[in-house]
């Protein structure tokens, strides 16, 4: 499952960071989840809650950002919203596009005690 496996990481680099960096809890999570990404925030937070269970970030809360989907269309030569992977570019109706934005999982930030 897509989800938990992103839940163990995200705890992963928690626990990274406070070797580094010496805290003891992870307060709050801000996370950008692009929405062409296969990851649904509701399954996220819900995983996490029983992934970090014992962790250092057990109760943290999570901030979840969604970066919308974009695309290049090589026959516009221009950027375009893009609300689904496999959608024509709203301008010319083709699908010569490069995806660039809204696929990322990534974790911004951490609020840390
Ligand atoms: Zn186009």
């Amino acid at each position: 499952m897509h989800e938990m496996a992103l839940c163990r990481s995200i705890i992963e680099l928690c626990r990274e960071q406070a070797e580094q960096q010496g805290f003891r809890t992870v307060k709050t999570i801000r996370l950008a989840i692009g929405t062409l990404s296969h990851v649904e925030p509701q399954a996220l937070e819900f995983g996490f809650d029983a992934a970090s269970r014992g962790t250092l970030a057990e109760g943290a809360v999570l901030e979840i950002e969604r970066p919308p989907g974009q695309a290049f269309c090589m026959v516009c030569e221009a950027t375009v919203p893009l609300a689904q992977r496999f959608d024509p570019c709203p301008r010319c109706d083709g699908h010569q596009l490069i995806v660039t934005g809204g696929e990322e999982m990534r974790v911004k930030d951490l609020e840390v005690e």
